[in-house]
């Protein structure tokens, strides 16, 4: 699977009529509720906190993961433990076999859309239904989501009627509440129905072997709980040592989020109760090379809240459809290469200015523009970003930067070729594309170095 910056897609992004405003009003939106939230407690100290406490779980991660795993059986749960998306899809769907479930209802999980769940499941006769609202849109749209907690953020509320209207049979409307209603009714009896719940987790507490699962609808609840069989499918980088933690993350979680104070519903799945039964399926698929990389495991730290993309000027000119796989933004940039390999997605630490807005934002403090271009090095270093136009023009400017005469050369070069500039497009692929969108700098008149020699 290779996995490139989609160009089409952000071509159609960036010239749509419509799909930048949306994205940019939304996300600064999410950015002004965040910093009101945030400006309540005391933000500095607990992301410094929190930060200790990820750091602390990451590097304990062995043990806390088997402590978590024999409270959770002490409970009356059962763990798998999967290395790939792959093989953790496979016993989801042998657990289903197991129980005889024809279809599965299921939490908003990223998780999930690692392991492609819905295609399996759908593959293997089984329905699989969103119950997430965005989720559940993006799903009728036949769309992957393109936000981390907004998966429909791309879709104007005119669009969402649009598609009620075609796939529902349902009049038009664009009230965002009759239009919620119409998805509730839909899929009350979906929770009922289902032999199979399913969540993702927020959080793993290892000392309690409890199931944090925060969300805003109420689905995530009746997911979990409606079904005789729960299935929670939980990558290994979210388990922490203690409740007390948790409620560190709390605070963080819902305020970089959402911009609110605190989510209006905060699950804690203690086991199976009333004669169910309840899965936790540990997924590795990836995650160790990560914890591998002693500068890109910082990014395990990650709650993802998605601030990151809020604030990114990539992500809010082209979305998340564009990154090509389930993280978009400036964490997807990083833990995508790790993840999938950076012969296979070396390009996307590219997508970014390096600006370090996202690095502010993080509640977490992960240090994302020095992992975006740890990043980067290891795509160049492995031969997976580079291209010989790129490597000539650099060695070309550490020559000439290297001495007087070679940056005076440069300069009277840069004027012949400013003027020459329209050529660009014809010396090679690279350059037509980079010239497309820009135009040559012009040389000014004068240099400084002009300028000093002759006072
Ligand atoms: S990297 Fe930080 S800001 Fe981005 S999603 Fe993760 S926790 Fe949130």
């Amino acid at each position: 699977m290779t996995i490139h910056f989609d160009r089409k897609q952000v071509h159609d992004d960036l010239h749509s009529p419509s799909a930048p405003a949306v994205l940019d009003s939304s996300m600064r939106r999410a950015v002004e509720h965040k910093h009101a939230a945030q400006a309540l407690i005391a933000w500095d100290e607990l992301r410094e906190r929190a930060h200790e406490i990820k750091a602390y779980a990451i590097e304990h991660l062995d043990e806390l993961l088997v402590r978590f795993e024999s409270e959770f059986i002490a409970r009356g749960g059962r763990v798998l433990w999967t290395q790939t998306a792959d093989e953790a899809a496979s016993r989801f769907l042998d657990i289903c076999r197991t129980h005889g479930a024809r279809s599965v209802v299921k939490g908003k999980s990223m998780v999930s859309e690692e392991l492609e769940l819905n295609a399996r499941l759908t593959a293997a006769g089984i329905d699989p239904v969103e119950t997430d609202l965005g989720e559940y849109i993006v799903q009728l749209a036949g769309e992957r989501p393109t936000h981390i907690i907004a998966p429909a953020i791309h879709m104007s509320r005119q669009d969402v009627g649009s598609l009620f209207e075609r796939k529902l049979k349902v009049d038009y409307t664009d009230d965002p509440e009759v239009l919620s209603e119409i998805a509730r009714v839909r899929l009350r009896q979906r929770y009922l129905d289902a032999g199979v719940g399913m969540t993702g987790a927020n959080f793993g507490i290892a000392e309690t072997g409890t199931v944090v699962v925060v969300e805003n609808e109420g689905n995530g609840g009746l997911s979990s709980q409606a079904p005789p069989v729960q299935i929670v499918v939980m990558g290994i980088e979210k388990v922490i040592p203690t409740l007390d933690d948790l409620i560190v993350f709390l605070q963080l979680l819902a305020r970089s989020g959402t911009g609110q104070k605190m989510s209006t519903y905060v699950h804690h799945f203690l086991g199976p109760v009333d004669g169910r039964a309840m899965y936790c399926i540990f997924v590795d698929a990836g995650r160790t090379a990560l914890l591998a990389d002693p500068v890109a495991r910082e990014s395990l730290y990650c709650i993802r809240c998605g601030a990151c993309l809020n604030v990114c000027p990539i992500y809010r000119r082209v979305g998340g459809g564009a990154y090509g796989w389930v993280y978009p933004g400036p964490i997807g940039s990083v833990i995508t290469p790790s993840m999938v390999g950076v012969e296979d997605a070396g390009e996307l630490p590219f997508a970014s200015t390096l600006c370090g807005a996202c690095a502010v934002e993080c509640p977490v403090k992960i240090d994302l523009p020095h992992l975006l271009v740890h990043q980067r090095a290891r795509a160049v270093d492995e031969g997976a970003a580079s291209s010989p136009f790129e490597n000539a023009a650099v060695a070309s400017w550490t020559r000439a930067m290297s001495s007087s005469r070679g940056y005076s050369f440069a300069v009277l070069a840069a004027r012949v070729g400013g003027a020459a500039s329209s050529m660009l497009p014809w010396i090679s692929p690279a350059a037509r594309a980079w010239s497309k969108e820009r135009s040559m700098p012009k040389v000014a008149s004068m240099t400084f170095k002009d300028w000093w020699r002759e006072r």
